[in-house]
């Protein structure tokens, strides 16, 4: 048993003045009764808590989508470089946060932060084959023979060759711009396919990984965490 406001403090509604404001405007329901007592106790397993129509609850893990910019490592620690969780402020940080596979220093984009390891395992397993996509500048003519060769699968240089892509060109010229969807996420994979064909990626950006998109209104190096439907569609 707890106080109501302690605990809508701790499951994430505001500091304890706002808690109490929202309390006093009736916007807090206990058991689908409008309460207004700050005081009252409550049972955190049983008592169904709604406040502004939300379920209050203890979420047991972290997910944060991340705008990765250029410029920072994929890592948790690194001793020269800055790594991409020096970008979550220290309330936001905690014990066992990581990020879910690697984006390289220069790429920007969608990231995913998370302490969940079961979750992020099941999105980097080679197995899953989750879909990633990516958009690219790059120094060199796309071509429709590209797009049938990235469909084919290239030889990277790997054991085996990649898996068939889906590469779409958004303009085609001595610089070109395109969206690829892969299925793996093998080391420098989007680069290597490039050069694999005669051509260099001067600039990448991961759009999307699965069901989750990058939220085009989070700004270079902000983040949030992902709605409920977000995490739901990766669980
Ligand atoms: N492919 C790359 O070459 N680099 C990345 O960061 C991601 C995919």
């Amino acid at each position: 048993m707890m106080r109501l406001d302690k605990y809508l403090c701790e499951t994430g509604f505001g500091t304890r003045s706002q808690v109490k404001d929202l309390l006093k405007k009736g916007q807090v329901m206990v058991n689908g009764e409008v309460v207004k007592k700050p005081e009252l106790k409550i049972n955190e397993t049983t008592d169904q808590i709604l406040c502004q129509g939300k379920k209050a609850s203890y979420q047991k893990n972290i997910y944060l989508m991340l705008h990765k910019p250029a410029g920072v490592v994929s890592a948790t620690e690194d001793n020269r470089e800055k790594t991409v969780l020096d970008l979550v402020r220290p309330e936001d940080r905690k014990n066992g946060l990581f990020p879910v596979g690697r984006l390289d220093k220069d790429t920007e984009g969608l990231l995913l932060l998370t302490d969940d390891g079961e979750l992020a395992h099941r999105l980097l397993s080679p197995k899953k084959h989750v879909d990633k996509t990516y958009y690219a500048k790059i120094d060199g003519q796309v071509t429709e023979e590209h797009v049938k060769q990235f469909r084919e699968g290239l030889d990277i240089g790997d054991e085996k060759k990649t898996l068939p892509a889906v590469l779409t060109i958004l303009l085609s010229g001595p610089v070109s711009e395109i969206e690829v969807t892969i299925h793996e996420g093998r080391f420098h994979q989007i680069k290597r396919m490039f050069e694999a064909v005669g051509c260099k990626v001067t600039y990448l950006k991961r759009l999307s990984m699965g069901s989750l998109v990058l939220d085009e209104t989070l700004p270079p190096e902000e983040y949030r965490p992902l709605t409920e439907a977000e995490l739901e569609g990766l669980t």
